[in-house]
């Protein structure tokens, strides 16, 4: 950096005095030399110190044009203050540019923040929210129907209080991702809350019941470390006319809890 900024001054040094001096013209090929050296501050130092760092070699060579300035042609001192107007034009462009770009950035972040559970790095109840309503006005729209399975880890209390909090964490996320590697990238999956999970997909009833059954298998056949077998509970219904979010959900729900009144590690499809 001290370098470049070094040779920035020097060679501005130079073609004023080759240039302006000697010949009484304009400043030459250093034009385009700036942008390239402001932008290089611009990118290395980020933006408010590449914003202080282009001032202060800007007022570099602007203190050395001015010492420059009674043995200048008109000429000279046009192509100068043309050259000093560019610089600022320019550091204010890359400053704002940066400070967009950042912000756009800062943006997608809070929103991949607001819309992903932070344990498990699924979709959240906001991200599922939002799915569902878009899922229910396709289908109020075009009659594309939907199905949804819920789900919920059985007996997980026994697990925190057998193994600790944090082993029934890892546990959560553990079975986040042997659940996503599962789905294609046409299902929908985030966690409701606690042990609850819900898969979202096109697939008819039937279907999502096979996906189900196959799901649970899974689970009940995995060795969680720390915690050993687990097995869960599965809900599955299929999106009816004039269904709400609450509606869909209490039919998955009460899917759920059929399971659990007949000995959990099953599959419940309310029709
Ligand atoms: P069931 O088979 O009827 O579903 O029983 P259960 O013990 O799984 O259900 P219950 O609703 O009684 O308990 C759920 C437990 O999940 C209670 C709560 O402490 C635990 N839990 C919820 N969220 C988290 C979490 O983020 N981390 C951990 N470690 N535990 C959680
Ligand atoms: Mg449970
Ligand atoms: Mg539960």
């Amino acid at each position: 950096m001290a370098l470049v900024s070094f040779y920035h001054v020097t060679t501005f040094f130079d073609a004023v005095r080759n240039y302006m001096v000697v010949d009484g013209g304009a400043l030459g090929d250093f034009i385009i030399w700036m942008p390239i050296i402001t932008l290089f501050f611009f990118l290395t130092l980020g933006t408010k110190r590449g914003l202080y760092y282009s001032i202060v070699i800007f007022l570099a060579t602007f203190v050395m044009g001015i010492m420059y300035l009674p043995v200048l042609s008109s000429e000279s001192i046009d192509s100068l203050g043309q050259y000093y107007f560019a610089n600022l034009v320019y550091i204010i462009v890359l400053y704002y540019a940066q400070h967009v770009f950042k912000t756009y950035a800062d943006l997608e972040m809070f929103k991949k923040h607001a819309y992903y559970d932070s344990l498990t790095r699924i979709a959240n109840r906001l991200r599922i929210d939002e799915w569902l309503q878009k899922k229910l006005k396709a289908f109020e729209d075009k009659r594309e129907v939907f199905s949804i399975i819920f789900f919920d880890i059985d007996h997980f209390k026994s697990v925190n209080d057998n193994y600790g909090h944090k082993i029934g964490d890892e546990v959560l996320v553990e079975l986040a991702q042997l659940i996503q590697l599962r789905l294609t990238n046409r299902e929908l999956f985030g966690r409701w809350g606690g042990e609850e999970f819900i898969i979202i997909t096109s697939k008819e009833g039937d279907e999502t019941v096979k996906l189900a059954e196959k799901l649970r298998k899974i689970v009940a056949d995995h060795h969680f470390k720390g915690a050993g077998n687990l097995t869960a509970s599965f809900g599955v219904t299929y999106s009816k006319p004039g269904d709400s979010i609450d509606s869909l959900l209490n039919r998955a729900d009460k899917g759920l809890y059929q399971c659990k009144n007949v000995g959990r590690n099953q599959v419940s499809y309310i029709k």
